[in-house]
């Protein structure tokens, strides 16, 4: 596919804008270029970030993110490609939040903690001081067991010991600035995001016609015959979360948090021995603090549940008073958040295929059309396009989103087809 080929995007969720960014800000290109051609870009989803917050469902997972980066071993040759993607997030996350204040792009560089109430595994277990965690410099250090036995000390009585815990710097995203943050950049280089439901590639197609992205007739004679080989057909991409089309190893992993006014300075995470997770994340750019947080795999409850929501809060108070609550206990809710963490057994979808489509079309008023049996009526005529997908991040959207674009750049560009090699699990993460 040529550079200047126009592509269609399905989803404005984290995984879409990342992707419409890399198009659209290529690292080859100059720094300070004064290009003023970019690639053409249409976004088409049912939601988009700037709408009204109150109006977004938990099925747009971006909105609803914590978002932290938290490292995981690379114990399997899945977890070793996904920490490929993750040092790729870290580096352009760190550069974004270098060149712009956390105000506009809502990226902080933010310490971090880990503390597992479980045994550690053997790749965690073998982690070392010094060593890279999240990416280069980031001050990793493994507590000691003088460490443990004072932080144990200082719990209740009651609370599970800590096990193993680490240190390390990380960053963190607000996504009600960062979303919007990429927004800006891609409208700036002429992308185009038109809210709209999709139902099928067919009718991303037509719809891209409709709003004159794409010429309303596919080509005739030597171009369609190259469409149908591949050449010059329609690029979309699929970033929905969950698939356009049914996929039946995608399912969500709800997850409901708390929103508190309370600024923490750093991102703690608790591994609970009952296999629950206490963690905070704060919001970069004064956006308080997300006290989080549930992962209930196949649970499409919209609504908050206020049993879940006391026992978020009464963790965090137990393990964080004083040093974040206050000594009287006092939590500023500003809100609950309920999200679906988009998730595909078996591995995100990172692959290109052509594939055929049946367009409809309104004979009506053809008037090359002869036979008058089909004034009024559509036929169906099946065209080529390329689908290139990408999606089931599940809970690690944010941490890999510029390791994904870059793949997906690759199979836009048609320089790699996926297929095998990139169909990896991401595991339901937080
Ligand atoms: C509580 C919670 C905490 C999380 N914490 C973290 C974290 O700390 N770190 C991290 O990395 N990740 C975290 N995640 C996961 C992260 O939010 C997701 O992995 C990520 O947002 C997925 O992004 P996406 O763009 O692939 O999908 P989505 O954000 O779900 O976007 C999908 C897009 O596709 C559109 N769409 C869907 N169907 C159609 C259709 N038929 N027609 C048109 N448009 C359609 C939607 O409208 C939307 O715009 C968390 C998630 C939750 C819920």
């Amino acid at each position: 596919m040529a550079p200047s080929d126009p592509v269609i995007i399905l989803g404005a969720g984290v995984t879409a804008l990342t992707l419409a960014h890399q198009l659209l800000f290529p690292p080859s290109a100059p720094p300070n270029t004064t290009q003023t051609h970019h690639r053409p870009i249409l976004i088409l989803a049912s939601t988009i970030p700037t709408s009204p917050h109150s109006t977004i469902p938990p099925s747009y997972a971006s909105l609803w993110a914590g978002a932290h980066y938290r490292p995981i071993p690379a114990s399997t040759p899945q977890l070793a490609f996904e920490r490929e993607l993750a040092l790729r997030t870290h580096a352009s996350m760190l550069q974004l939040a270098s060149t712009y204040p956390e105000t506009v792009s809502g990226i902080a560089r933010i310490p971090a903690e880990e503390y597992l109430e479980t045994d550690p595994d053997a790749a965690t277990l073998a982690l070392r001081t010094g060593d890279v965690y999240a990416g280069p410099g980031d001050d990793f250090h493994v507590l000691t067991a003088d460490d443990l036995a004072t932080l144990n000390a200082a719990s209740s009585p009651r609370a599970e010991p800590v096990r193993w815990g680490c240190t390390y710097n990380t960053y963190c995203v607000n996504p009600a600035l960062y979303l919007p943050f990429l927004i800006q950049r891609i409208q700036a280089r002429g992308a185009r995001i038109v809210q709209a439901h999709v139902d099928s590639f067919a009718h991303a197609v037509e719809l891209a016609r409709g709003l004159g992205f794409l010429p309303s007739h596919p080509g005739e004679g030597r171009e369609a015959a190259a469409a149908a080989a591949g050449g010059g057909a329609p690029t979309i991409v699929d970033a929905t979360g969950t698939g356009l089309l049914p996929d039946p190893v995608c399912r969500v992993i709800r997850g409901q948090t708390v929103l508190v006014k309370q600024q923490f300075p750093k991102t703690v995470t608790r591994q609970c021995r009952d296999g629950s997770w206490s963690f905070l994340i704060p919001r970069p750019g004064g956006g308080g603090t997300i006290v989080g947080g549930t992962k209930e795999i196949g649970d499409h409850e919209a609504l908050p549940r206020r049993k879940t929501r006391e026992g978020l809060l009464g963790r965090a108070r137990a393990w964080f008073l004083g040093e974040f609550v206050g000594r009287d206990g006092e939590l500023d809710v500003v809100g609950d958040i309920v999200g679906f963490r988009p998730w595909r057994e078996g591995g995100v979808r990172l692959e290109a295929e052509l594939t055929e489509v049946v367009m409809v079309k309104d004979v009506s008023s053809s008037s090359s059309s002869s036979d008058s049996s089909q004034k009024g009526q559509g036929v169906a005529d099946t065209e080529t396009v390329r689908v290139v997908y990408g999606y089931g991040l599940g809970g690690r959207g944010y941490e890999l989103s510029w390791g994904v674009a870059e793949r997906l750049v690759e199979l836009v560009d048609g320089r790699a087809s996926g297929g095998q090699e990139y169909k990896r699990a991401i595991k339901a993460r937080l």
